[in-house]
């Protein structure tokens, strides 16, 4: 019978709460127990795929294609838990299922009313699909407080009663914000939040709170006090070395035996935290360090390329270094010379972008790193553009684009139509829905004995995720090959490239996919250990 978690958040919202479910899902599993993390997000879209990367951070897929927030990403990156469909609903997708059954006179005449109607639609999504974990960790997005999250919070609070006792309880994560004309840790929007969150009927059983510096016993005493929690069961939650430092951090505070304490299991085992110890030492104590440069269009909000800089962290894990990262933004190329942002890099990276905004400097730092011999990895975006610079420069092909920036001479990059998924035939139309066009989710790929990519990932079958609407075209594939850029992984019916590679490169990659949505802190993905190994050997160099 799985147990509840319900994680809310208080006071401003950036605090961690995606972090902090992530590490309570590992401390649980360091006791070997099984969890499942999912997220419940007020906003109105149906799921975040059509939102600008600048309002919401990435999008994360996952193996069955759906387009998530990027806490899902945290969930993956510290339990290893791969997720679904099944963990991360919408106000939008809510009403959209809702208001479907309406249409089809699913109600029997009924008054379709938040309450029952939407709690109960919210309750099923949380209930749904358990009977195999121990732990559920349920994080609501927003702060409580917040008008469009009202139904998340009253359905939380219903199961509250659905469940049995010991089965649910509530941890909600706050600020203690530190004023320094007072030289004091402040504990009033605490209250309010937490006063806010039983007015709605929710008593938390356990505080996380977060600060900038120790929190005195007197003040959680306090809280406590005022909040109506047992002071052990306040939480200090101070500003972490790196995010992978968390889970140890947040242990050493009490914070698991609490949530089993609430939960009343007095015979737990003591958990497993080598492996996390192992991952702190190596970040903590790298043996030296690389550059990377990270050519994109959304290099103002680090939120954007989450994945991509947490991947490019375990990269460095397996090398024990440490990456630092230079986001260049790639329209600066338009009127500077790339030499000036690239030259003293140890790696290139063109990660995955839509638009035309920034292209030409895409294509431009992937000839800097193919001309100069430097390390490139290009992920979705990044391949298509280094395939347009290829046929450009090394085929002498000038009118080489993507129809994805209009109707061109020659689209070596183009929209597929139509191609086959395991023994299915998929199709996507021109001018569909926005949120319908993609390929999206877990592909196969074949990938050419004895290249560099096989010999990486030490087997010809991979899988990996994708999310794009172009692809490139194979009818290039002779031409490039010519000039020795190879097409060393393809889809399974050999339609799609799926990797392009330069062997004589020390380090040329393009893949379709997005190999950082797949790699951990424990389980570096193959092609980012062996980027950062390539850039340890580059820095030996410059
Ligand atoms: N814009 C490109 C496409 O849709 C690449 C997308 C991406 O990088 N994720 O194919």
């Amino acid at each position: 019978m799985a147990r509840y978690i319900f994680i809310t958040g208080g006071v401003v919202s950036s605090l961690g709460k995606g972090l902090a479910s992530a590490a309570l899902g590992a401390l649980l599993q360091a006791r070997g127990y099984s969890v499942r993390l999912r997220k419940l997000d007020p906003y109105l879209n149906v799921d975040p795929g059509t939102m600008s990367p600048y309002q919401h951070g990435e999008v994360f897929v996952t193996d069955d294609g759906t387009e998530a927030d990027l806490d899902l990403g945290h969930y993956e990156r510290f339990t290893g838990v791969p997720a679904t469909i099944n963990d991360n609903i919408t106000t939008g997708k809510i009403y959209q299922g809702i208001l479907q059954k309406e249409r089809r006179g699913d109600y029997l005449g009924a008054t379709v009313q938040v309450i029952p109607h939407v709690t109960n639609a919210i309750k099923d999504f949380v209930l749904h699909g358990n009977h195999d974990v121990d732990f559920v960790l349920c994080e609501i997005g927003g702060t409580v407080g917040d008008i469009e999250a009202l139904p998340f919070f009253e359905a939380i609070r219903q199961l509250g009663n659905d469940l049995d006792r010991d089965q649910a309880i509530y941890v909600h994560l706050t600020l203690l914000p530190y004023i320094p004309t007072a030289g004091e840790l402040k504990t009033k929007p605490t209250q309010h939040s937490v006063k806010e969150l039983r007015s709605i009927g929710i008593q938390p059983d356990i505080l996380l709170c977060r600060s900038d510096r120790p929190v005195p016993q007197e003040e959680r005493r306090k809280i406590g006090l005022f909040c109506n929690v047992r002071p052990e069961a306040v939480i200090q939650a101070l500003d972490a070395v790196s995010i992978y430092h968390v889970p140890i951090a947040y242990h050493k505070e009490g914070f698991d035996d609490e949530v089993l304490r609430a939960f009343h299991i007095t015979d737990a085992p003591a958990p497993k935290l080598e492996m996390w110890q192992d991952i702190c030492d190596r970040v903590i104590e790298p043996d030296g360090e690389v550059t990377i440069a990270i050519v994109g269009k959304y290099t103002g909000l680090k939120d954007a390329y989450k994945s991509l800089s947490e991947a490019l962290t375990h990269g460095g894990i397996a090398n024990n270094v440490k990456v630092k990262l230079k986001w260049v933004q790639a329209d600066v190329f338009d009127s500077e010379d790339a030499v000036h942002h690239l030259q003293n890099v140890h790696g290139i990276l063109v990660p995955g972008g839509f638009g035309e905004r920034g292209a030409e400097g895409k294509i431009k730092a992937a000839e800097f790193a193919r001309v100069q011999n430097v390390p490139y990895f290009g992920i979705c975006f990044g391949m298509q553009m280094a395939v347009i610079e290829a046929m450009r420069n090394l085929v002498g092909d000038k009118s080489a684009n993507s129809s994805e920036f209009g109707e061109g001479e020659n689209p070596v990059v183009g929209l597929m139509t139509e191609w086959t998924k395991g023994n299915e035939l998929e199709k996507r139309v021109e001018g569909d829905d926005l949120g319908g066009t993609m390929r999206l989710g877990a592909y196969d790929a074949r990938l050419t004995a004895g290249t560099k990519v096989a010999e990486i990932y030490g087997s010809c079958d991979i899988k990996e995720r994708h999310r794009h609407r172009y692809e490139v075209n194979m009818e290039c594939r002779e031409q490039l090959e010519e000039y020795g850029v190879i097409f060393s992984g393809v889809s399974p019916d050999g339609l799609l490239p799926e990797i392009v590679e330069i062997p004589s490169h020390p380090w040329f990659i393009g893949v379709q996919y997005h190999p950082e949505l797949k790699s951990k802190p424990f389980e570096p993905h193959p092609l980012f250990a062996s980027f950062i190994d390539a850039a340890v050997k580059q820095s030996r160099l410059v």
